[in-house]
């Protein structure tokens, strides 16, 4: 297939396809080709919001986010700004539908569009299967919607009105741990210990927003961590020393009044949540799955007060694993 210039309105069914499929496939947000698609899309956004393709466009900049994993674009301060105006530009218009596809077409149980972006896309410019009520999806609110959709994938954070789907499974996905806390290590889990931990601790030093998601899966480990599988007292001070930075950055949190906090009792009941956590584009998508459906509030999933206390309460379990380990070393040794 030839290489598709961004910056050409594609011409045929060919050429379309060609560039929806490299929309869906891009990777290396930081490659010269990634930010010329990107600007392609923008520009053409830009050139023409009411026309024909008009929705096509920041379609293609929400396909592209797939490989963000959650994480916003680097340097997405002019998409961002050129989606707003376009969003801006078209918004306001009155139109007689009750509802468009950028909020009905969203499944927030599944945190995902219920047509893939490339595949709205080829739909749109008529090179798929036909679209129901294509005047709805054409409708200028609707473009200047999927514009704040985009824009909000592309820097979370930036549009409250508009669905977030979950990151793609780039992101850091949790089964590894999993392994660990039920026991069924593929790999060796006191590497699965210390690199959650390093990240726990870089995270308190730094005060990231992650923190919370941090600390929850670090005390998921706990079960595993502070059991006689774990015989190495160097692997344990590393844990303790990065959930004691956890634990002091929360100290200073006050007294929260959270009706309810995640139970957090089997992983794999709350894994899927606890990914969403990790990362700002995740967060977002988990708020909108509660206010769409109800559950346990984001504040609540991420409370520095609760999760303190959670860090505490861990650390209380490994120092006594830790005396016990070097007892038993100091027995050894006299025997
Ligand atoms: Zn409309
Ligand atoms: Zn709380």
């Amino acid at each position: 297939m030839p290489e598709i210039d961004p910056s050409a309105v594609p011409n045929s069914p060919d050429a379309w396809h060609a560039l929806a499929t490299e929309w869906a496939q891009a990777s290396g947000a930081l490659s010269q080709r990634y930010r010329d698609l990107m600007q392609g899309a923008t520009n053409h956004l830009d050139a023409d919001p009411h026309g024909p393709y008009a929705l096509a466009w920041p379609l293609g900049v929400l396909a592209m986010t797939a490989c963000l994993g959650g994480t916003a674009l680097p340097d997405a301060e002019p998409v961002v700004a050129a989606l707003t105006a376009a969003s801006e530009r078209l918004d306001g218009a009155p139109c007689d539908h009750i509802d468009h596809p950028y909020l009905t077409d969203f499944d927030a149980k599944a945190l995902a569009w219920k047509l893939r972006p490339e595949e709205m896309v080829l739909r749109i410019v008529g090179t798929g299967p036909p679209l129901d009520d294509p005047d709805r999806w054409r409708c200028p609110l609707n473009v200047a919607g999927f514009a704040r959709v985009a824009a909000e994938a592309v820097s979370p954070g930036t549009f409250d009105d508009v669905p977030v789907q979950a990151p793609a499974n780039t992101g850091r996905g949790l089964e590894h741990l999993s392994d660990v806390i039920y026991d069924h290590p593929y790999g060796d889990p006191y590497e699965t210990l210390v690199g959650e931990t390093r990240e726990l601790l870089e995270a308190a030093l730094q005060n990231a927003p992650g923190l919370p998601g941090l600390v929850v899966t670090n005390c998921a480990l706990l079960p595993y961590a502070a059991s006689e599988r774990v015989e190495s007292v160097e692997v344990l001070d590393e844990i303790i020393t990065a959930l004691e930075a956890a634990a002091r950055r929360c100290e200073d949190t006050p007294r929260c009044d959270h009706a309810t906090h995640p139970d957090l009792t089997d992983f794999e009941d709350y894994r899927k949540d606890a990914e969403l956590m990790l990362t700002p584009g995740g967060r977002r998508a988990y708020r909108w799955r509660q206010r769409s459906l109800g559950g346990i509030p984001l504040e609540a999933w991420t409370c520095r007060h609760h999760l303190g206390i959670e860090a505490e309460i861990a650390l209380d379990d490994l120092r006594e694993a830790r005396a016990d380990l070097t007892a038993e070393a100091e027995q050894a040794d006299e025997a």
